[in-house]
């Protein structure tokens, strides 16, 4: 017709259009997983929208429609949600706007088969997955607040269309023509099990038609909300794997019920592998909050952003059912469950970190995030400082900070450390010679953060903490150099060196940090350690 529009795909969106088709396609089910879960974050942002606005209101009992047609070998899916008008779905479903393909099909190429599926999710391409089991995909939304209809259509192929439509309330429909090799995906039985497989933990129902009837194919509770008792393991981990579109287990499951003065369930998982990250520099907590069950957001910040690898969703009595943006910043109700909650996640971290093998698999995924608690939050800096772990010039794998002053020669009066980017180099450091020889321990920090927190810190259990390679550390009163060397007298030649290095460095001094080589860079006392600069360097500072 003369109003249809014909539009290029954004330049990344026909590769990785290729790229979700092909490399996924033993896992082709996770289309549905993908649309439905659409459909119920655009439910969700309706329901969040008519808190200010009224009239975008839902209908009174919002669902998730399937609807299988074999004759016409079509799926519907529909959702009564915020829709998208003109402008969105050619910006939506026609651009990537958040992530390169780039990095998408590097992930893809470098990931375990059985993490391939959930990059999808992961790096916001879910609706492309349609063209999975799909030949041809016809969009027809309503955005809430307006009267208009949009049919968004395309076959995948580097081009889409857009065309007037009609629909008679605010919501989109998804029409997929399948593939004729995608037929077991209109069978009705099918798509139940794969939504009891993927989606149960939706709260809005959603249904499957068959023979004319709309059955309801979830079971929708909110699982947070039943005694722990009533949950198995494996629900649990089917919740954390819908919640993070991830597909390992959790390394720490917390689930409780708070009582008395403030009303909340809470469900929270540590996750038991490192994300990819779609998203780089996100810092903010995303984990859920809810109100009597319905979804609010995902942007209150109910846990502190060093601890954002956590993820899980807080279900409270104590806020009214519309509440507002503006309300969710000024209550006082937000920041005591934050606090309630950061206590709870700290004292699971610290009982866990009692078994060294176990916590060190939480440790080498999240320990550089847990550490920015150290560098950033005054009241809790004490309590993450007790959680670190290091590797060390003197101990296998990792040791506490209060295990290294355990273990401190008498004399010692300081925690010492050396920071670089990495700790095999680190341990070969020239500037940990004189420390080795006298059998004095350094804790090795290989994070970009470790540059940071340790002045922030000062100290531990009353110990300075230093690092090496910051102005002349006096070894002579932690004993002898073994074997005890021939010092050689250079008095006479510091003020020549310092003379033709002029340019270079600020002073030639002799040390006794040295053993085997002959000359060390070190940092001023009171400057920048030598990590810090080289990474301001490449900052470009
Ligand atoms: P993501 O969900 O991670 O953002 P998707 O590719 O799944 O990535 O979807 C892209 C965008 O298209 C969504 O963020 C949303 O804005 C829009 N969208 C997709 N499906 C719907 C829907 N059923 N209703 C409203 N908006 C939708
Ligand atoms: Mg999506």
């Amino acid at each position: 017709s003369e109003s249809l529009e014909r539009h290029e795909f954004g330049a990344e969106v026909g590769r990785l259009l290729d790229l979700v088709v092909h490399a996924l396609y033993s896992e082709r089910e996770i289309f549905l997983r993908e649309l439905v879960a659409n459909a119920a974050d655009a439910v969700d942002r309706r329901r969040f929208e008519a808190l200010t606005q009224p009239d975008l209101g839902l209908p009174a009992e919002p669902k998730l429609r399937i609807v299988p047609d074999k004759a016409a070998r079509t799926l519907l899916i529909s959702d009564c949600g915020i829709g998208m008008g003109k402008a969105e779905l050619a910006e939506h479903l026609g651009t990537i706007a958040r992530s390169g393909t780039l990095a998408f099909a590097k992930s893809l190429a470098e990931a375990p088969a059985e993490q391939k599926p959930s990059l999808i999710g992961q790096f916001g391409v879910g609706f492309y997955s349609a063209f999975m089991v799909a030949d041809r995909v016809e969009v027809t939304s309503r955005r809430a607040g307006t009267g208009e209809a949009w049919v968004w259509a395309s076959e995948g192929k580097g081009d889409y269309t857009l065309a007037p439509g009609a629909r008679d309330d605010a919501g989109t429909d998804i029409l997929l023509h399948m593939k004729p090799d995608a037929e077991e995906f209109l069978e009705p039985f099918r798509l139940q099990a794969i939504i009891r497989k993927w989606a149960d933990h939706i709260t809005i129902p959603i249904t499957v038609t068959r023979d004319g009837q709309e059955e309801a194919a979830n079971e929708g509770t909110a699982l947070w909300r039943k005694p722990k008792a009533e949950v198995s393991e494996e629900s649990y981990t089917e919740f954390y794997r819908h919640l993070g579109h991830v597909f390992d287990s959790p390394w720490a499951t917390l689930h409780w019920r708070a009582e008395g003065m403030l009303e909340f369930s809470a469900l929270l998982f540590v996750p038991g592998m490192k994300p990819f990250q779609a998203v780089e520099g996100e810092r903010e907590s995303r984990v859920r909050l809810h109100v009597r069950r319905m979804f609010i957001t995902d942007e209150a910040g109910l846990l502190p952003p060093w601890l954002r690898f956590v993820h899980g969703v807080v279900d409270t009595e104590d806020l009214p059912l519309n509440v507002s943006r503006e309300m969710l910043q000024a209550t006082p109700v937000l920041a005591r469950i934050r606090k309630s909650v950061t206590g709870r996640v700290l004292s699971e971290l610290k009982a866990r970190a009692k078994d060294a093998e176990d916590y060190a698999k939480f440790w080498e995924n999240f320990g550089a995030t847990l550490k920015e608690g150290v560098w950033e939050d005054a009241e809790h800096r004490k309590d993450v400082a007790a959680l670190l772990r290091f590797r060390s010039s003197a101990v296998e794998g990792w040791t506490s900070l209060a295990d290294y002053v355990s273990r401190m020669k008498d004399g010692q009066e300081a925690i010492y450390t050396l920071a670089g980017d990495d700790a095999a180099a680190l341990a070969g450091s020239p500037q940990l010679e004189g420390f080795r020889a006298r059998g004095v321990e350094v804790l090795l920090l290989t994070d970009q953060i470790d540059t940071f927190w340790p002045e922030r810190l000062g100290e531990f259990e009353g110990k300075p903490i230093r690092s090496i390679t910051q102005g002349s550390v006096d070894l002579s009163k932690l004993g002898e150099a073994t074997p005890a060397g021939e010092a050689a007298d250079v008095a006479d030649l510091l003020p020549k060196l310092t003379a033709a290095l002029k340019d270079a460095v600020s002073e030639v001094r002799a040390t006794d940090r040295l053993v085997d080589s002959a000359v060390v860079l070190a940092a001023p006392q009171y400057g920048p350690d030598l990590q810090l600069q080289r990474l301001l360097r490449r900052a470009g500072r």
